[in-house]
């Protein structure tokens, strides 16, 4: 999709599977199967969808979904299937891993940022891409390096740690901007220091969500909340404010789990607290 002075793709490294019960949280489950039908094991569909920014000058992809580096039950236990699913997913635009020169990381959950890395022909952990300069906050990163109990099975050290080790990693504190085009904000709730992407070019803006709003349901109904949000409160906040904002300036607003729905634009309704989405295909 042409986008100003910038071209955007969808990218993806896949699929997944992982239980309704934690995209939803408190919401009960006879509400969220009218909006997600689960399947026998209670699981529900999600996509790891990517956005490839191209200028003139950079390629600059925003997560990077599982990648290679789970283990058979791991991999098992979220349905995953195949291998390189991001990296062949770029190669069918011509990109190749030494093409990339910056990554973001809108959080340091395995799901957004495991293609991060992987292992050469040695067995070496290296960056997956070489030449790219890799963005994470400061505080996302000091909270992935000493997780708690509850988070430390998404927060991997072989994620990030061979980024620093190579010189690769770009620390960020607060909102920043990265390019003419591309700047991050921080959006907290989901994690402390969740960010995500603003992208504005030629009088056009897009976000790219992360897991600020996983779903569109997530921004419609503000109090739909995932389980794993650590500040479910802020989540809210957070996203009343991003919404309001989309609205007002007509915002693409990008998903990066919905199965179906990658894109669209917001729009108010009578409710404050609701919002409706316009899905627009790219
Ligand atoms: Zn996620």
């Amino acid at each position: 999709m042409r986008f100003g002075n910038v071209n955007l793709h969808l990218v993806s490294d896949g699929v997944y599977w992982e239980d309704g019960g934690g995209l939803f949280g408190l919401v009960p489950k006879a509400l969220w199967e009218r909006v997600a039908a689960p399947d026998e094991r209670n699981r529900l569909k999600f996509e790891m969808r990517s956005l490839l920014i191209e200028s003139a000058e950079q390629r600059i992809l925003v997560d990077t979904g599982y990648g290679d580096k789970l283990t058979d039950k791991e991999r098992g236990f979220v349905s995953l299937e195949g291998e390189r699913r991001l990296l062949d997913s770029l190669a069918k635009l011509g990109i190749g891993p030494l093409d990339v020169d910056l990554v973001i990381n809108t959080h340091l959950h395995g799901d957004h940022c495991g293609g991060n890395t992987g292992y050469d022909e040695n067995g070496e952990l290296v960056p997956t891409f070489p030449w790219a300069t890799y963005c994470v906050q400061r505080l996302e990163l000091a909270d992935a390096t000493f997780p708690n109990e509850r988070t430390q099975a998404t927060y991997r050290r072989e994620n990030f740690e061979p980024l620093a080790k190579a010189g690769q990693l770009r620390v960020l504190s607060g909102d920043t901007r990265l390019t003419d085009e591309v700047r991050v904000v921080v959006t907290p709730g989901h994690t402390r220091a969740h960010q995500c992407v603003v992208v504005e070019s030629g009088g056009q803006t897009a976000l790219f969500l992360g897991d600020l709003a996983s779903w569109p349901i997530h921004i419609e109904r503000l109090s739909w909340v995932p389980a794993y949000d650590v500040e479910p409160l802020v989540s809210i906040e957070t996203k009343r404010n991003l919404a309001r904002w989309a609205v007002e300036n007509h915002v693409l607003l990008i998903f990066e789990h919905h199965p179906e729905i990658g894109a669209g634009y917001l729009h108010a309704t009578e409710r404050p607290e609701r919002f409706r989405l316009e899905p627009h295909g790219f």
